[in-house]
């Protein structure tokens, strides 16, 4: 068994979308309370959290929009760009917490203290611009990590793997002009956000390193399967990233309020599984998950104890 690392704090119960907000801090809570039941709880590396600098927050996005929110949150502003975005006077704190937790995550695995890993943190990011909030995100986490990634350990092609039951535009418009980083996204669509075309390949330089398969509302766990094997796992195979790291959402599940795909808790291992054989293949084992939506609490606890168990495997 290798070393698997967990990334959790309560500061990212901070992050208040008030009442009847699908992301809400309950969701974290849920999932850390069924990764402490799980017998090997005591195994994984624990990830502390971290402050991300603002430098490295504009590896992704403007200075502008990093002061723009900053003094909007301070100002006790409730809604960033949009209803969705849902914002109290800690979130951008909080915001810098969960990008620099996953940073630290990422120095881990590179540092080989462990191979695989989950970041438990909120808000989440794939939805988030370089300039503009959107659905729930305030700064890409999984995208500051892959500019970091690079920066730092000078890595040529990081793969992200987008399972969240939407479409991760933020990412996407990213790296979509950038072959050092593939992007590949299963998304309920048409659903929010409205991108997310099968013809979306790429743009110059990065044409045929972004990926998306569009799933039908009542996709199952077939459907998926049928995606990764035929597709994902053969792309991934010829690309043989350096890293990869997942945009793990759980909001593709059955039990889900806010889409129409029928995944099963067990679907998440399956993926976690076919994915840890590439990252064996060519990643050094590495792989790190990093959450994103997921709102019926059992299904997300579920879900990424599933990931856990493929990785614990
Ligand atoms: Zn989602």
């Amino acid at each position: 068994m290798q070393p698997c690392a967990y990334l959790y704090d309560d500061i990212y119960l901070k992050h208040d979308t008030g009442s009847g907000h699908p992301e809400r801090p309950e969701r974290l809570t849920a999932i850390d309370k069924r990764i402490r039941s799980l017998p090997f709880y005591d195994n994984l590396v624990k990830i502390e959290k971290n402050k991300a600098l603002i430098e490295c927050i504009e590896l992704i996005h403007d200075k502008d929009y990093i002061n723009r929110i900053k003094s909007e949150i301070e100002s006790g502003t409730v809604y960033l760009d949009s209803m969705d975005t849902v914002v109290c006077r800690d979130s951008f704190e909080v915001a810098l917490y969960a990008a620099g937790g996953c940073m630290n995550m990422c120095d881990t695995v590179m540092d080989k203290k462990a191979y695989t890993g989950f970041c438990a943190i909120r808000p989440p990011g794939h939805h988030a611009e370089r300039a503009q909030a959107a659905g729930f995100c305030i700064f890409n986490n999984i995208a500051i990590c892959a500019k970091y990634l690079q920066k730092e350990y000078d890595l040529k092609r990081v793969a992200i793997v987008d399972w969240d039951v939407h479409h991760g535009n933020g990412t996407q418009h990213s790296f979509e002009m950038d072959p050092s980083v593939y992007y590949i996204s299963t998304h309920q669509y048409p659903h929010y956000p409205g991108t997310g075309d099968l013809n979306e390949r790429g743009i110059g330089a990065g044409k045929g390193f972004n990926l998306n398969i569009p799933m039908q509302a009542g996709s199952s766990d077939r459907d998926y399967i049928e995606a990764f094997e035929s597709t994902i796992i053969p792309e991934l195979d010829r690309y043989s990233p350096e890293i990869i790291l997942i945009s793990a959402g759980f909001d593709a599940h059955n039990l889900d309020p806010l889409s129409s795909i029928h995944l099963s808790s067990e679907s998440y291992y399956t993926f976690t599984k076919m994915l840890l054989n590439i990252a064996e293949k060519h990643s050094g084992n590495r792989l790190i998950a990093f959450l994103e939506g997921g709102y019926d609490l059992d299904a997300l606890a579920e879900g990424v104890e599933m990931v856990f168990k493929a990785f614990m495997e």
